[in-house]
């Protein structure tokens, strides 16, 4: 059972804690290393030297040359960079309008995909999903044109956890000349991030979803690729991205990182089996209950349900009054209320996906986490049920 102090935490596709390393390996960068990256005195060198070596350190894990990583504010401002930064940069060279993402993406893509749509001229094709939320390559295939300029589908689905057939994907799109963008935020410290593998020419980072810090993230872009700014002044991030660098964060970034791909074939195996474990005892001892997204093909920490005849929030709040943190959906937008625009691209209707439940594993979950989460779950969802059968 938790304590008054523990807090039974299935939410990490939301976000994670800050992992300790992390925290030390950013702080002598508050106030002791403190200097601005651009200046010529030493505070200003050590700066650029953290600056360097974390860029370093993450251009190994994604098998890129460092000048190609641009540091953003979060994964939503690389997603806006890569998406409007390539389309306006393509238009401005004739290469056309037309843009193609996936129904199931993050709204960081979604929205800012409609926006080029309804505010720039952009022509924008939706791709659909099937019913466990996977795009398929020979849809992406007959939706592609003469004037198509940018493809975007992401690596992870956040809501439902299934995972996309990127290299895939890029090979089609490298075929024919068109560059590839993937929101990676939600398979950082998960899945393997060789963007050469991946056959990408953009990808989207967050360091707070791999134990790093809220409000950090970056954007790959493969060189050649073109890409206009779209935060102008300075000529940081080799004028991709203006702004003092924020070094204590990208340190941060680089180290959650680091210490997330090294260990992340064990942390793997330790999550899915956990995964695995809840999802059957779920689908066990939940009557009218059905997994949401792929079997198989989901991330490994990624458990998600339809729960019949309820709405999730009751259940949302039974738990949390628990002590157990879980979700339904995106942490974005499930204030919202309105149904999710991920289940609906994989057909379900607004009824069932009203009780949607995400529950998202981490480094710390135990048996015991399951155990406790069960033994509120269960009862929880057979009273709710009651009262909305006598209310209805
Ligand atoms: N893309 C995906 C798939 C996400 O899950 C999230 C956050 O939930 C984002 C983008 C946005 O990242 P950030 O919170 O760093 O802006």
């Amino acid at each position: 059972m938790p304590t008054a102090n523990r807090i039974i935490y299935f939410d990490h596709a939301a976000t994670t804690p800050v992992a300790p390393e992390v925290v030390e390996a950013m702080l002598p960068y508050f106030s002791g290393s403190y200097g601005n990256p651009s200046s010529i005195h030493r505070l200003g060198r050590e700066s650029a030297r953290a600056l360097d070596q974390s860029r370093q350190g993450i251009a190994h894990f994604l098998n890129c040359q460092p000048h190609e990583i641009v540091f953003t504010s979060c994964g939503t401002e690389a997603d806006n960079l890569a998406l409007r930064g390539v389309a306006l940069a393509q238009r401005a060279r004739g290469r056309g309008r037309h843009l193609i993402v996936s129904a199931v993406e993050h709204k960081a893509v979604l929205q800012t995909a409609l926006d080029l749509r309804d505010h720039y001229g952009f022509e924008l094709t939706v791709l659909p999903v099937d019913k466990d939320g996977v795009v398929a390559v020979t849809d992406l295939e007959a939706a592609l044109r003469p004037d198509t300029i940018l493809i975007s589908v992401m690596y992870a689905n956040n809501e439902i956890g299934s995972i996309q057939p990127l290299p895939e994907i890029g090979a089609l799109a490298r075929a024919r000349g068109i560059p590839f963008h993937t929101d990676a935020v939600q398979g950082g410290g998960l899945l393997p991030l060789d963007v050469d593998d991946l056959q990408v020419d953009l990808l989207a980072l967050s360091a707070h979803k791999f134990y790093g810090p809220k409000g950090i993230g970056l954007l790959y872009v493969r060189r050649g690729t073109p890409l206009w700014s779209q935060v102008t002044g300075g000529s940081q991030e080799a004028k991709h991205r203006a702004g003092t660098e924020n070094v204590p964060y990208i340190v941060g970034m680089a180290k959650a990182l680091t210490l997330a791909q090294m260990s992340r074939v064990n942390n793997n195996a330790h999550q899915a089996i956990l995964r695995d474990r809840l999802i059957n005892r779920v689908l066990r001892e939940i009557p009218d209950v059905r997994v949401s997204g792929h079997r198989t093909q989901r991330l490994p920490n990624h458990a998600s349900f339809l729960i019949g005849g309820l709405e999730i929030q009751g259940v949302l709040m039974g738990l949390d009054m628990a002590g157990i943190a879980a979700s339904s959906g995106s942490a974005c937008t499930s204030a919202a209320q309105e149904p999710s625009h991920v289940l609906m691209a994989l057909g379900v209707d607004p009824a069932t996906a009203a009780g949607h439940l995400r529950l998202t594993l981490g480094h710390s979950t135990t048996d015991a986490d399951i155990e406790a989460l069960m033994d509120a779950l269960t009862p929880l969802v057979a009273r709710l049920r009651q009262m909305t059968a006598a209310y209805a």
